[in-house]
């Protein structure tokens, strides 16, 4: 990590914390700092990225402010974190999307959707778009299969590109003497932590959500909506499947299996939703970085509109809106995929690298039962 005021912040504050290690149970964050003694600014972020922001050292510590160390490790570990996604970013000049990233996330949002309508308004006549559409295929008369898939694919495998390459760079610049070759046991290990949400569990207890008392509000919330946009994922699969393996060609009956996935996936991705943005709105605002909350509101809010226009879309399917709404809905997912590596989404795959790094170094250095 470059030598920033954040990081020399984040750094003073663990050398405090592992001279202190009252928090140590709290999190990943704790196990990990206790297994060095001194601390690189690569290390920085590392740890940062293992914190789940949960607030609880905040609360706890007797060093916070107004105490003259400051300690405040939820604020410190976010603006590193942000730092860290724009740092391992590739291409790099697209790192800057960072810098002001809710208004990058609504500039792209507002593009995409204009994109989208634009083609449709250019490739079909307005009396396609605005006309009711029935039985198989209805959906390709207004935007063709081939302009869906090419767009989309193009676009997610440049984002699964990028985002490859920032874990790779996180992995290599994070990497130390204490990390040894990454074993199946740390694969397991990293991915029960991942699925469980392990640590959004605190000690059975939950977050420090509003104040010092404890929630398992996020944590509940955050499995909503990832458990919801895996839903959503499972129902393009099948009707992908569907439509080009079987010949089954959509949309599909209320009671087929793309739609009950897609349906409940899309409920569930509401209701998680709107459970982070109550957190975010309660949230004691002393541990919180003001420089992640445009980036964090603004990845919800695409979350929200993805959701929401792919349900516009179900229950509008049979209606003359149905073309506009699909068009809408394209050009949230178009955003979605274009902004997947310059957003808070980078934070799951940091976060995951992070927590194999913290299992493969536990699993060296102590012995797992
Ligand atoms: S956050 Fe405060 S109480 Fe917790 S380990 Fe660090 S210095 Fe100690
Ligand atoms: S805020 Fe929570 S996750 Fe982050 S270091 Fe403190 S206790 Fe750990």
């Amino acid at each position: 990590m470059r030598e920033t005021e954040a990081v020399l912040a984040a750094k003073h504050a663990i050398e405090i914390c592992n001279a202190c290690r009252y928090c140590e149970g709290y999190c990943a964050v704790f196990p990990a700092m206790e297994l060095q003694r001194d601390f690189t600014l690569a290390d920085m972020g590392y740890l940062a990225n293992l914190c789940h922001n949960c607030n609880g050292c905040y609360h706890a510590c007797q060093f916070a402010p107004p105490h003259e160390y400051g300690i405040n490790l939820p604020k410190h570990f976010a603006e590193v974190r942000l730092e860290s996604y724009a740092q391992f970013a590739w291409p790099q000049p697209l790192a800057r999307a960072f810098e002001r990233n809710g208004v990058v996330v609504a500039a792209v949002m507002a593009l995409a959707i204009t994109f989208v309508l634009l083609a449709v308004t250019l490739l079909v006549t307005p009396d396609v778009v605005f006309r009711p559409h029935l039985g198989p295929g209805a959906f390709y008369a207004v935007v063709s299969w081939g302009a869906m898939a090419s767009v989309a694919g193009a676009t997610l495998l440049f984002s699964i590109a990028a985002l490859s390459v920032g874990a790779i760079r996180f992995w290599c610049a994070t990497r130390s003497e204490l990390t040894g070759p990454v074993t199946w046991r740390a694969v397991r290990r990293a991915a029960t932590d991942i699925v469980t949400l392990r640590y959004l569990g605190g000690a059975g207890e939950g977050c420090n959500d509003a104040d010092a008392s404890f929630s398992l509000a996020r944590r509940h919330a955050h499995h909503a909506l990832a458990g919801g946009f895996a839903l959503c994922f499972a129902a393009t699969s099948v009707a992908t499947v569907f439509d080009h393996f079987l010949g089954w060609v959509a949309p599909y009956g209320w009671f087929s299996l793309p739609v009950v996935l897609g349906t409940l996936g899309g409920i569930s991705m509401i209701t998680g939703c709107a459970g982070l943005m109550r957190v975010k709105l309660i949230t004691d605002p002393a541990p919180v970085s003001r420089r992640v909350l445009g980036g964090d509101w603004a990845l919800l809010a695409l979350l929200l509109a993805a959701a929401v226009t792919g349900l516009g879309v179900l229950a509008l399917r049979e209606t003359s809106a149905m073309g506009v709404v699909m068009a809408l809905h394209l050009g949230v997912i178009l955003a979605l995929f274009v902004l997947l590596p310059y957003g808070k989404f980078v934070h799951g795959v940091y976060r995951g690298a992070a927590l194999l790094k913290a299992a493969v170094e536990r699993d060296r250095h102590r012995p797992v039962a």
